[in-house]
């Protein structure tokens, strides 16, 4: 079963994705870190982030992998090629430069067949922007999270400061308004709801709040197939 965890940069995608999966027994996909681990090669090796052609050869070149350890539903490692990316893709740096690479066309297209090798055959939660429109549109459940901004700022430097890079929520706040900006008006898979997924605006509830509504999007789309509870 493929559960598709979409919306804008700190809705609480991550959090709650993460402990869905754990408590459903699934494996977590982060599209966004495959987008992240891209750029971070591509700053690396001193690449334009708009240059197409380049780009597109390092995606299509490189595997982004994520090391789990038996039956964890939580990746240890993100590597690219040899290089293990784990904390580089978190830093503003790569903030600044993912939503570059990721509006590219033949990028999106290399991570379009990665993301669904990775997924093949098994019960994933995967967590993105287009999840549920492209990458997954088949999906059994479908949410789209959402949160008002100051929330998703709030959220996102509280996370920053436990990494050690002290950020103010005013840049913060602007840093997520010009990637959101960049992520839905792409022509390329924006970020947008599924027709059919379920929205679900966090900014008042709980991550447990959240998780619970997931669970049981799952426990009924089992139902309607005739599986299991
Ligand atoms: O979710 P996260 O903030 O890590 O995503 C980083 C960036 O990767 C997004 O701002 C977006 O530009 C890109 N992304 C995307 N499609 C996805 C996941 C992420 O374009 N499915």
């Amino acid at each position: 079963m493929i559960v598709a965890i979409d919306g804008p940069a700190g809705s609480g995608k991550s959090t709650t994705a993460k402990l869905a999966a754990e408590r459903l027994g699934f494996r977590y996909l982060d599209t966004g870190a495959m987008y992240r681990a891209i750029a971070v090669r591509a700053l690396a090796e001193r690449l334009d982030l708009d240059d197409e052609a380049g780009v597109t050869s390092l995606a299509q070149r490189e595997r982004v992998l994520f090391a789990h350890e038996e039956g964890s539903a939580l990746p240890t490692r993100v590597t690219i090629g040899a290089h293990d990316v784990t904390a580089a893709i978190r830093t503003p740096e790569a903030d600044a430069a993912v939503s570059h690479v990721a509006r590219l066309a033949r990028v999106r297209e290399a991570m379009l067949a990665q993301q669904r090798s990775i997924a093949e055959g098994r019960d994933v939660v995967v967590e993105g922007r287009d999840i549920g429109t492209v990458v997954f549109p088949q999906a059994e459940v479908k949410v789209y999270l959402t949160a008002s901004p100051h929330e998703r700022a709030r959220r996102r430097t509280a996370e920053q400061a436990e990494r050690g890079h002290a950020v103010e929520h005013e840049e913060v706040l602007e840093s997520i308004e010009r990637r959101d900006e960049i992520d839905s008006t792409r022509e390329v898979a924006p970020l947008q709801a599924a027709e059919d997924a379920v929205e679900l605006d966090s900014t008042e509830l709980s991550v447990d709040e959240v998780v619970d509504a997931i669970e049981a999007l799952v426990h009924s789309a089992r139902s309607a197939a005739g599986g299991p509870r």
